[in-house]
């Protein structure tokens, strides 16, 4: 059997919903678009990570470790999702963010204070690489903490998404859908790498597209390398199989040149178009400028019309709050009928 007997700690409220974007879709006038609503995951603001951390709490509780690590940039989704997964298992939390101490913090460092996490500014280094620097110093104290890599993207958090392509797979059943494509943000590479696993595990054809959103390497690999290597780890895993292929990794790379966060057009016309037709919050960094590569490839008419696309929503909407600035010019945008 596989991943159905590890380690897993309960946090999120699952199934997350499926349905489809009739007036994306009509205005568009292309494929059907359906989004699988993980902005919805429940656990405090919701968002992707929260299916990883049920398998990496799982496992900081299994080995008895009385605190959790983990970092990022000042607007992480996955910061503030740790944190309230700590809070919830009853484990400290230190978090190793980029920047330095700011007088009136918002968005997703807000959250994190509230909920009570242990803050280490980082100055330029926006990916946790001092975490293992403050894991040392913990230990040295005589705590036992559990390491969680930046994005919780390693096997065991990629878990996450090889369970939620079964979900999916179950609600695309019960509404007899056949997902030609599964669009989504891919940044530290866990969600896609588990995507893809899924995608094996529950012998899918649909094409699996992960729109970059950081240019950056990932722990020194670029994004290709680092999804193979975590879909290595879960092919390895008992009740795998040997036979998995990762297949030709889709990563469409062109939407990242503005740099990780530079909320351009793209982004806020992708933002104002779902919130104003279909009432749904996209995120500045993540979400938006994903769903601005989907609506741009759909203009280019690189979808046939009788494709059926799935649009994964992978949450980040408090950091919407951080970004009022760049966001408040928004109204001035004219909208293509
Ligand atoms: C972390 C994150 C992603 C990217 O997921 P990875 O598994 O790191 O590739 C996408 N969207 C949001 C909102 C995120 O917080």
């Amino acid at each position: 059997m596989y991943f159905l007997d590890l380690p897993r700690f309960s946090l999120g409220f699952l199934p997350t919903p499926l349905h489809k974007l009739k007036a994306l879709s009509s205005y568009l006038s292309g494929p059907s678009i359906f989004i699988k609503r993980d902005d919805l995951t429940g656990l405090a603001f919701g968002g992707n990570k929260t299916r990883k951390l049920e398998f990496l709490i799982g496992n900081a509780v299994a080995q008895g470790c009385d605190t959790v690590i983990t970092g990022g940039a000042i607007q992480s989704n996955h910061c503030r999702q740790t944190a309230a997964a700590a809070a919830a298992a009853n484990l400290d939390c230190h978090l190793v963010i980029a920047g330095e101490d700011i007088s009136h913090p918002t968005g997703n460092l807000l959250l994190d204070i509230l909920l009570g996490a242990i803050i280490h500014w980082s100055g330029k280094f926006r990916k946790g690489e001092l975490i293992p620097e403050v894991a040392d110093s913990l230990k040295s104290t005589g705590r036992k903490p559990y390491l969680i890599p930046y994005g919780g993207s390693d096997r065991t958090g990629a878990l996450g998404y090889v369970d939620a392509v079964g979900e999916l797979v179950g609600q695309a059943e019960l509404y007899n859908l056949n997902f030609s494509h599964v669009v989504f943000a891919s940044s530290s590479g866990g969600t896609q790498a588990g995507v893809l696993a899924g995608k094996n595990l529950f012998r899918q054809n649909f094409d699996v597209i992960g729109v970059q959103i950081d240019k950056e390497p990932v722990e020194g690999l670029p994004l290709e390398d680092k999804i193979n290597e975590i879909f290595s780890g879960l092919a390895d895993m008992p009740g795998a199989s040997k036979r998995w292929e990762p297949g030709n990794i889709i990563l469409v790379k062109s939407y990242c040149n503005e740099g990780y966060g530079v909320v351009g057009k793209a982004e806020k016309e992708a933002i104002q178009l779902l919130a104003t037709l279909e009432g749904i919050f996209l995120d500045p960094v993540y979400t938006a400028r994903a769903m601005a590569a989907l609506i741009d490839k759909i203009r280019k008419k690189e979808f046939d019309k009788d494709d059926t696309i799935l649009f994964w929503h992978t949450g980040g909407t408090p950091s919407l709050f951080a970004y009022s600035e760049e966001l408040s010019g928004i109204q001035n945008l004219t909208m293509i009928p």
